[in-house]
Formats: structure tokens, sequence, C-alpha cells
């Protein structure tokens, strides 16, 4: 990794920055994975690249394995700490897929049996000491 590039009105360039607060779960030259702040379920984490890439057609295919590797760890991580059945992988590029924040991401979502999530927009935000809490967890499970 060379240069970083920042765009300064991206919530999640703000986090790379520190300018905005998130609880980590990992954190490399590369990369970050924190959690959502309105999640879908307790642990849905997104994983994202340093650099400001705004979708999969921008995103060089190394940087996206270096994140997709970060995904496996993550979701191993994950499914421990919540006790989950399953995690769905969730990852939108443009408007028309409802893509939200224009700074490539991938979401990691655990999932239990029977339960159907809730749509993006009825989400609501979390307390940050809850999510400080879960991402404890998250990386006691991620160092195992
Ligand atoms: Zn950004």
């Amino acid at each position: 990794m060379t240069v970083l590039t920042f765009d300064e009105s991206c919530i999640f360039c703000k986090i790379l920055n520190k300018q905005a607060p998130a609880s980590i779960i990992y954190e490399d030259e590369t990369l970050m994975a924190f959690l959502d702040i309105r999640p879908l379920n307790e642990g849905h984490t997104l994983v994202i690249p340093k650099n400001h890439y705004v979708d999969i057609f921008d995103i060089p295919e190394d940087q996206l394995s270096q994140v997709h590797k970060v995904v496996k760890q993550v979701s191993v991580a994950i499914k421990k700490a919540t006790n989950s059945d399953g995690i769905s992988i969730i990852q939108q590029n443009g408007k028309a897929a409802n893509q939200d924040i224009f700074h490539f991401h991938v979401h990691v979502v655990p999932r239990f049996e029977g339960q159907k999530l809730p749509s993006f927009s009825a989400l609501k935000e979390v307390e940050r000491t809850k999510l400080d809490d879960m991402a404890k967890k998250i990386r006691q499970q991620l160092k195992t």
C-alpha cells in the first residue's frame, strides 16, 4: 500500500481517519472491519478497503481479494461470537442496487434459523457501548 485516497465527504473515510467513532474488529494497513451502527442483526460487520474505492467496478482485483480474505476470517469469528446458524455476505454496487455509502463495503451478517431480515431502511442506530461489547467478543474469536 502506497498512497491512501480519502474523500472528505465520506463517512467511512472519516472512520478510517479516526474522525468518526467505530467499534473496530480488525485493522491493518490496507483495510478495516467494524460493526455497522444500524445492524440487521447483532454482530453485523462491514469490511472496507482503506482506499476510497466506490464500488466493485472501481476496486482493483488484488484489493478485492484482500477484503474477502478478511471477510472469511471475520465470518468465522462472528459465527462463533454470536452463535449464529449462518452468515450472509451482502455487497451492493450502485444506486440501482441500493448502495447507500459510496465507499466499497462488504456486509457480514449473522443469520438465525427461521428469522427473516428487516429491510435496511427500517434499521435503527445501536448504542456505542453495545457495539463495543460485541466488537470485543468478535475480536476475541478472531485471535483464537
Ligand atoms: Zn471513503
